[in-house]
């Protein structure tokens, strides 16, 4: 894809042209493979996303995810903007979630693309300590390259130092042009600035990057995106080839063309392809976990047992409820109520 065509579509899928659907048998449901499963999500834009979303992962069995902050599709005008959207990470977002059973985690940082209007970027700095410290901040992301620019370059090294500081977790975001110089150039520099590749997740990785990231120390992680070369059924290869250790797979789902049933989807697949039930809980679960969880902010408990969902609960006096409706009680009936 050239730079003309990225400019239209630039978010997650920005890589990659439609492809070949997925070869997965039309009559399976993925639901009858992964029964009693549990998994973590931990790159999705749920702000993004509706509520049928929200219960569509609840019942699949996503029981907790991350919310990396990123780019909203637009660029943002002003300080107060950004102000808002890392409030709604740590305030309504996690509401809504809770409201679904699942638990809200999210990751505060400067996302790559926005590091180019350089008079915002440095407001934006500013205020990211106030953030990053809140409850439930699992790391500083989703950070690093988009077009590999010089303000890029900048502010993903602040970031890192910022991430040093708080000893949290870094998300990286490599770009989807030139994704493997781009990747290389990423683990270089945290390298650089001394940060333990133990507790950086590099995220939205191949074929090409996974083994240089694994060889490093670092945290593989995978995005499935529909409709693209990184379809699920070449994930299953690559835990077939790697193993699941430090690997994790995520949907990124966000306000493009993506699938937020994406792990419980490649769970199902992997599960059909004979990967066994351990390396697939640790890919789709217990990786991320063990990453994230050096922030300390993660207590499995707060998700391992079902949560009580009570959707009459109020956030600053707004509940998940329109008007007059009732907690969605039977979500399979047809007659909607
Ligand atoms: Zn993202």
């Amino acid at each position: 894809m050239n730079s003309a065509e990225s400019q239209l579509n630039p978010s997650h899928l920005a890589d990659s042209l439609p492809e070949v659907a997925p070869n997965i048998p039309d009559q399976v449901n993925f639901m009858d493979y992964v029964k009693g499963m549990k998994f973590f999500d931990p790159h999705v834009h749920m702000t993004s996303r509706t509520t049928d979303d929200y219960q569509a992962m609840a019942d699949a069995g996503v029981v907790a995810l991350i919310e990396p902050a990123f780019w909203l599709g637009q660029p943002r005008t002003g300080l107060a903007t950004f102000k808002d959207y890392y409030n709604s990470l740590i305030g309504w977002e996690r509401f809504r979630s809770s409201q679904f059973g699942i638990k809200h985690y999210c990751t505060i940082g400067l996302n790559s693309r926005e590091a180019n209007n350089e008079v915002l970027a440095a407001e934006v700095m500013d205020i990211l300590p106030l953030f990053i410290y809140k409850e439930g901040v699992v790391g500083i992301g989703e950070i690093g390259f988009d077009d590999q620019t010089e303000a890029e370059d900048k502010y993903y090294r602040l970031q890192l130092e910022l991430a040093k500081e708080a000893n949290l977790p870094v998300q990286i975001h490599t770009p989807h042009r030139n994704k493997k110089q781009g990747t290389e150039r990423s683990m270089a520099i945290a390298l650089e600035h001394g940060l333990d590749p133990g507790m950086v997740i590099v995220d939205h990785n191949n074929e090409e990057t996974v083994k240089s990231v694994l060889d490093q120390g670092f945290w593989a992680a995978f995005t499935i995106y529909p409709f693209t070369k990184m379809g699920n059924e070449r994930m299953v290869e690559i835990v077939q080839q790697y193993g699941p250790e430090r690997i994790m797979v995520n949907s990124a789902a966000d306000w493009g063309i993506s699938d937020p049933l994406a792990i419980p989807k490649t769970a199902a697949l992997m599960k059909i392809k004979g990967i066994p039930d351990e390396a697939i809980r640790l890919v789709t679960y217990q990786n991320a976990i063990d990453a994230f969880a050096q922030s300390g902010q993660i207590n499995v408990a707060d998700f391992e047992n079902p949560q009580a969902i009570d959707q009459s609960l109020k956030f600053n006096g707004n509940t998940v409820l329109r008007g007059g409706q009732q907690p969605r009680v039977d979500k399979n009936s047809i007659v909607i109520r």
